[in-house]
């Protein structure tokens, strides 16, 4: 039963992805809105690089517990990857997503760690989609990295959601 990451006690990628498809169809069968959200902090690399690699853990952590403190008890977190986090938010339209992660980031990002010679201030990126009726799981993961994709290279620091009109 390795569903739990043991760095933040989130679940793990394939935990994630399998409790995102017992809740997509769960909402398509209930005729339900779903969002997956992916969180990548930003130049965590310059993080560890900086301030050295347990700074950077705690970073993770800390945006862990904040994450399990915000979101609803219904919604799924998990550790994606490194310093990439997803989010699974049943009865969530793009448009609530959007504004609950957005308001998580603002918060976020005025988080200071003492450091020396100056505190430590980090940021993260989010891409949101929203599950359509023809959508499955792997388009829905591919739009949320995609509006990440797009996050990042808007200048970071910000929660964008997918605009099928991109592609
Ligand atoms: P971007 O804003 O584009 O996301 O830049 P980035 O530097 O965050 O992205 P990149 O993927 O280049 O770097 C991610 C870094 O995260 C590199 C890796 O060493 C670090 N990392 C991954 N897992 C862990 C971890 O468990 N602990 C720590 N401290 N660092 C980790
Ligand atoms: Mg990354
Ligand atoms: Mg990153």
């Amino acid at each position: 039963m390795f569903v739990r990451d043991s760095l933040t006690g989130l679940y793990n990628h394939t935990h994630s992805l399998q409790l995102l498809e017992d809740a997509s169809s769960r909402a398509r069968r209930d005729g339900q809105p779903l969002c997956f959200a992916m969180i990548d902090i930003d130049h965590f690399k310059k993080v560890n690089d900086t301030y050295g690699h347990p700074m950077g853990d705690r970073v993770i952590k800390s945006l862990a517990l904040f994450l399990k403190q915000r979101l609803r008890k219904t919604d799924h977190i998990g550790r994606y990857g490194g310093e990439e986090f997803a989010v699974v938010m049943p009865d969530t339209t793009a448009q609530n997503a959007a504004k609950v992660l957005d308001e998580i980031r603002e918060r976020f990002s005025e988080i200071r760690y003492p450091a020396h010679p100056v505190d430590l201030a980090c940021t993260f990126s989010c891409g949101i989609a929203e599950l359509t009726p023809s959508a499955d799981i792997k388009s829905l993961t591919q739009q949320a990295d995609e509006a990440l994709y797009n996050a990042k290279h808007a200048g970071r620091n910000r929660v964008d959601k997918f605009r099928p009109s991109q592609k």
